[in-house]
């Protein structure tokens, strides 16, 4: 679809907007929630981020907890949503328990980067050419008009800075450091951001690190790594499974290894598995085949099995898709 006045019209005569990020919440869906937030908040608008997760401890500067209400407080205010925008979300199972709002109100704006995104929309805002989801809310903010101030800017740059790998991985384009670059202009303090999101890990998660690193397992000659997050593992260091970003990269950053496999365990029987490739290999695939998304090199899936049996199944698919 693409982006002109006609986004000026979809926002005109609507009041009461929800935006939707996804469960299991990153900093591309979350920083891309809080910069629409303030964004539409200059509109006048109602505007309510409904999300029943914990968020990663790495976003806490962003006070999105604040801006961030229920389902629960929510159904509390009786309000019947004129739009519901869902961010970074390729399919609505990524609303989890939330997904039931959708019944709420026809008027849904999906805004997502995924190649697997399923357009359920009925407003399809999807380029999976960008780096993040952030990169679509700039351009959208753009062709509204809105200015884009501080704290916007903050949001937005957590967003590509997070999905982009601090701006390593290759979905980084010259437009994601374009924007970046006009976002530091906005007189952002990105080191201080940088600094928050990177530099400041509870020590429980490098605890953690200690006992994944541990059962870590090389197969296909080295091509491929596997690694666990064990509910054991969670309770033991005291770390919430939201806390368990990044961890994947030390799997895909051995030389040799071409794929990474995390698999987490969420709950007895409930696994959710994080896919990353470092070359051409497509994960998405391998998410799909399980009812899962996401990006050439970075995707994943729930499998509803114990971690060993997750693991096979898994390692069988990528034998069958592996050269
Ligand atoms: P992560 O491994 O960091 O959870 O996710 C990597 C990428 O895959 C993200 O872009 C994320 O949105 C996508 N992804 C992860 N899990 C799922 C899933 O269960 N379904 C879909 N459709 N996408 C997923
Ligand atoms: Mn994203």
């Amino acid at each position: 679809m693409k982006m002109n006045n006609y986004y000026l019209e979809l926002f005109e005569g609507r009041k009461n907007i929800i935006i939707l990020p996804h469960i299991l919440p990153d900093g591309d869906t979350i920083g891309s929630s809080i910069a629409l937030f303030y964004a539409l908040k200059k509109l006048e608008k109602r505007v309510y981020i409904i999300l029943n997760d914990k968020l990663p401890s790495n976003l806490k500067f962003l006070n999105a907890n604040s801006k961030i209400i229920t389902t629960e407080d929510f159904e509390k205010l009786s309000i019947k949503p004129d739009l519901i925008i869902t961010v970074d979300s390729s399919d609505t199972d990524r609303l989890g328990d939330r997904a039931y709002l959708l019944d709420l109100c026809s008027e849904v704006l999906n805004i997502d980067h995924h190649s697997t995104n399923t357009n359920y929309g009925k407003y399809n805002l999807v380029n999976s050419k960008a780096a993040a989801c952030g990169e679509i809310i700039y351009e959208l903010l753009k062709k509204l008009k809105i200015y884009i101030d501080k704290n916007i800017a903050t949001a937005l740059y957590v967003a590509l800075s997070t999905d982009t790998g601090s701006f390593k991985y290759s979905n980084t384009t010259p437009l994601t450091l374009r924007i970046a670059a006009d976002l530091i202009e906005k007189g952002i303090d990105f080191s201080f951001i940088n600094t928050e999101l990177y530099q400041n890990k509870p020590i429980n998660k490098i605890k953690l690190l200690s006992d994944v690193l541990n059962s870590l397992e090389l197969h296909f000659d080295g091509k491929l790594a596997v690694i666990y997050v064990t509910n054991d593992m969670l309770k033991k260091n005291k770390i919430d499974i939201s806390d368990t970003d990044g961890i994947i990269e030390y799997a895909r950053d051995i030389e040799g290894v071409n794929i990474a496999v995390l698999l987490k365990e969420f709950s007895d029987n409930t696994i959710k598995v994080s896919l990353r490739s470092k070359y051409d290999f497509d994960v998405s695939i391998i998410a799909k085949k399980f009812g899962g998304g996401g990006h050439k090199k970075a995707a994943g899936c729930t499998i509803y099995d114990t971690i060993d049996n997750a693991k096979n199944i898994l390692l069988n698919t990528f034998r069958e898709n592996f050269r």
